[in-house]
């Protein structure tokens, strides 16, 4: 950076400045980032290196890197305006900034060297921090940082979390209490397992799935998530804070029944702090939560005050972070992977090895730009990074490993699996198996149909369509309706399949049989068909026979459904074996079909584009949509100049400032109910 003119300095800082806001917004506000923390923070120090050397007059105000903390709280939640900010903290990486640290401490508060200075050295918790509230005594709000002045309201999804005292006894008048809102590793799993048997997103890390579980705008779903709390500070205290240090406070904390760190030391050299940091750092992995890191702080409250804050931070804090987890391994073979679609995957075959605590012997490779991009081979050295992360990734080649001889990765042209010739569609990356009757795409196929938006078969799950599709004993889906009656006797001589899990197995197939025409349309597994649609298409058509018949015409006048994907609908039913399979079912199950509703085309909302926003209190936002679309109406979740009336509830954030900005009608919840209550 020192060779950059002022002018190129000041171009590379706006352009970081609102990259990172960019990350800002994803990692905070919608849980879900697309760069590695680490990569971040590697943008993060060069902005604020820059922001150092260029003068406050050169910076762009409301970006300010050294002065921002987290982002705005999400649009859709009320908001908690903080009596006293909730910051960050600044970091530091290596034994010489600890160091560094100490020093600065010790000669701010003008220490002589026989001085003693305490700090106070604990695990960083990787979630997310709250506030809550209490008045004398009552748990009364819960709040998350936002950008530290102004969080989201999240007093209801506090509540689920049992460790929560909703009553304290012997409290202060006003105690707000403050901490971190985690995710277990074991329940993170067991999580990320159910999403992935309910075919729904797949959380990054803890972190993540924590974030996203706790701001919720339905509290219910937060207590479907297992979360976990650790305290660790305090806001507002009055009529005064009771404590007059760091540790004085964690022992009234745990008198008033909050879970505390599970492990912390009081330091008085650099040392201590030093050696904590590296015990705390190899026990890391049997943790039960993920830890980024260890905070210092200072122990004494007066020294607390005497140091003061920085814009986003105190002084007398900070976090010293721990690498990302990463290990080195062998790539033994890359071998291919097909999906329902036809999709191949390339996936890393590794030396099995231990990358935070988890085994990982397995890293998918995306596809062959990817391999290409990184020239990734087989029997390279390579590092491997879990950072919490599900699927570990292939992070680089080291290439002075490499032995002689190896040869870049080739996408073979036929299908690993039944030889067929593999297809690279126009505008597309993947390679896709050209055969339908490929056995890998209908294992795959029939997990898709017994999932939980299609027949919702949990007793058989996709172990179950492994094993009996390798025994030649369900084939198609007609198979799993005849499983039953036709292998009973095999199922019993099975290891594993006690009665219980026969009884269960039954149940659920026979439970399936009865079925809602969105989720037997879903479970068809008709190209860009998902659940929405799937909906959209049973209540247009009311019947799997008015599906089948429709015409280009009919769909096309859908609204959601485009021309490719009408096509594709009728190119399925044209399908003689599609339909065949279609008919076989029907001797199997029984359909439900919703119910058909003239819409009366004089309403109000008839074809109107439709966006709620804000807290609605008579109607969940997806009962309020499908209300809206039985009317005639279709819901979207963004307001753009074609939309047609915005409907908000309380708390309403940028949607209805949007609204108004291009003019667009906006009513009330409750005139919504009542204009659907005269109809
Ligand atoms: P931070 O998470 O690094 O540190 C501050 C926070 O640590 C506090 O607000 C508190 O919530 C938490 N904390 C945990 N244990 C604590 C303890 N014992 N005592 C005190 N505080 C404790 O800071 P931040 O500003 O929330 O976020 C920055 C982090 O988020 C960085 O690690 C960065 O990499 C990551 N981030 C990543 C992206 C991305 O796109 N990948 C984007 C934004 C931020």
């Amino acid at each position: 950076m020192a060779s950059m003119t002022l002018s190129e300095k000041k171009i590379k800082l706006k352009e970081l400045q609102k990259l990172l806001a960019q990350y800002d917004d994803e990692y905070y506000q919608n849980d879900a980032p697309s760069v590695s923390d680490a990569e971040y923070d590697k943008l993060k120090n060069e902005a604020l290196t820059l922001e150092k050397e260029l003068s406050q007059d050169d910076l762009f105000a409301d970006l300010i890197v050294s002065k921002k903390v987290g982002s705005k709280a999400k649009a859709g939640f009320k908001k908690i305006t903080h009596p006293i900010p909730m910051l960050s903290l600044e970091n530091l990486y290596t034994n010489d900034d600890l160091k560094e640290f100490y020093t600065r401490i010790r000669r701010d508060l003008g220490l002589m060297s026989n001085d003693v200075v305490e700090i106070d050295a604990e695990p960083k918790i990787d979630g997310l921090s709250f506030n809550a509230r209490y008045e004398n005594g009552v748990f009364i709000s819960g709040a998350t940082r936002g950008d530290g002045t102004v969080g989201e309201d999240i007093t209801e999804n506090l509540k689920t979390i049992k460790t929560l005292p909703l009553k304290i006894e012997n409290a202060p008048e006003i105690l707000e209490i403050r901490g971190e809102v985690y995710m277990s590793k074991e329940d993170f799993f067991k999580l990320n397992e159910t999403q992935e048997k309910n075919g729904e997103k797949l959380f990054a890390n803890p972190r993540n799935a924590a974030a996203g579980s706790l701001r919720q705008l339905d509290p219910n779903v937060t207590k479907k998530r297992n979360l976990s709390l650790i305290v660790y500070a305090w806001g507002e205290v009055k009529p005064n804070v009771l404590w007059s240090t760091q540790t004085e406070f964690y022992k009234k904390a745990k008198e008033w029944g909050f879970p505390i760190q599970p492990f912390f030391e009081t330091c008085t050299t650099y040392e201590e702090l030093q050696s904590f940091y590296d015990k705390v750092g190899t026990k890391r992995h049997a943790i039960p939560f993920d830890i980024d890191g260890i905070v210092y702080k200072v122990n004494s409250l007066e020294f607390q005050k005497k140091l003061g804050f920085i814009a986003r931070a105190p002084k007398w804090a900070i976090a010293h972070k721990f690498q990302p987890e990463q290990a080195l391994t062998v790539i033994n073979g890359i071998t291919l992977q097909v999906g329902r679609t036809g999709v191949v995957t390339p996936v890393a075959e590794l030396d099995p090895i231990n990358v935070g605590g988890v085994i990982v012997s397995r890293a998918t490779l995306h596809n062959r730009d990817y391999i290409k991009e990184k020239d990734i081979r087989e029997k390279d050295t390579v590092i491997i990074q879990r950072a919490g992360d599900v699927i570990p990734q292939v992070v680089s080649v080291v290439l002075s490993e490499r032995p002689q001889n190896t040869i870049p990765f080739e996408m073979p042209m036929e299908c690993p699996i039944c030889k067929s010739p593999l297809e690279q569609k126009k505008d597309e990356v993947a390679f896709r198996c050209t055969n339908p009757l490929c056995p890998a795409q209908i294992k795959e196929y029939l997990k898709y149909f017994i999932s939980r938006e299609g027949f919702n078969i949990d007793g058989l799950g996709d172990s179950g369509i492994e094993l009996f599709f390798e025994k030649g004993w369900i084939k198609t889906p007609v198979d799993i309706f005849t499983l039953i009656p036709n292998h009973i006797d095999d199922i019993k001589r099975l290891e594993g399949f006690g009665p219980k899990s026969i009884q269960n197995l039954m149940e659920s197939i026979e439970k399936s049989k009865h079925i809602k025409l969105d989720k037997f349309i879903y479970s068809l597994g008709i190209f860009g068909v998902g659940e929405a649609t799937a909906i959209i298409l049973a209540n247009e058509f009311s019947s799997i026979e008015g599906l089948k018949s429709a015409t280009f015409d009919d769909l096309t006048k859908i609204y959601g459904i485009g021309d490719k994907m009408a096509m594709d609908i009728i190119n399925y039913f044209r399908n003689t074996q599609k339909v065949e399979l279609i008919n076989q079912l029907l001797n199997f199950i029984e359909i439900e079909n919703p119910e058909k509703i003239e819409i009366d085309s004089s309403n109000p909302l008839f074809e109107k584009t439709v966006v709620f926003t804000g807290t609605l209190i008579h109607f969940s936002r997806k009962d309020a949509e499908d209300i809206a679309r039985k009317f005639g109406a279709h819901p979207s979740s963004s307001v753009s100049k074609k939309t047609d009336l915005v409907i908000a509830g309380t708390n309403a954030g940028s949607k209805l400032e949007n609204a108004k900005k291009f003019g667009i009608k906006v009513i009330s919840e409750d005139e919504f109910k009542s204009l659907i209550e005269q109809k």
